[in-house]
């Protein structure tokens, strides 16, 4: 897609602090971290949200393999975190390119606002 914000991160066009990536995953730094730790892992491939990712049989896995794959890497499986996907603009979704965040290294209440 020429126009999302999270291709061009993929393609190279915009800079991002990557933190993952493989042939299908990309994890970068969150531009504006609410958590000490606080990244974004996106499929390579344009989807808008967690609905149309479903469509594309193993999608939404080879995401998670790319976030339990960080988390082994970088020692984090036992830590405490959240792994959460915003869709649709009232759920709080502002890129309409499918990423799931990452937060940890703090406490979290729950449940979200
Ligand atoms: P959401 O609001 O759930 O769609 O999440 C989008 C996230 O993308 C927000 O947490 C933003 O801070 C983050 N974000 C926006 N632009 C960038 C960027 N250029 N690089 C990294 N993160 C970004
Ligand atoms: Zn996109």
């Amino acid at each position: 897609m020429t126009d999302c914000l999270f291709c061009k991160i993929v393609s190279g066009e915009i800079p991002a602090s990557k933190v993952f990536e493989n042939d299908s995953v990309l994890g970068f730094k969150d531009i504006n971290p609410v958590a000490p730790i606080h990244l974004l892992f996106i499929p390579k491939v344009h989807v808008e949200n967690f609905v149309e990712a479903c469509d594309h049989e193993g999608l939404i896995e080879e995401v998670f393999q790319g976030i339990s794959s960080y988390l082994s890497q970088n020692d984090l499986s036992e830590d405490h975190f959240r792994v959460v996907s915003n869709k649709g603009e009232r759920a709080g979704q502002s890129v309409f390119h499918l990423h799931f965040h990452l937060i940890g290294n703090r406490s979290l209440s729950w449940p979200p606002g």
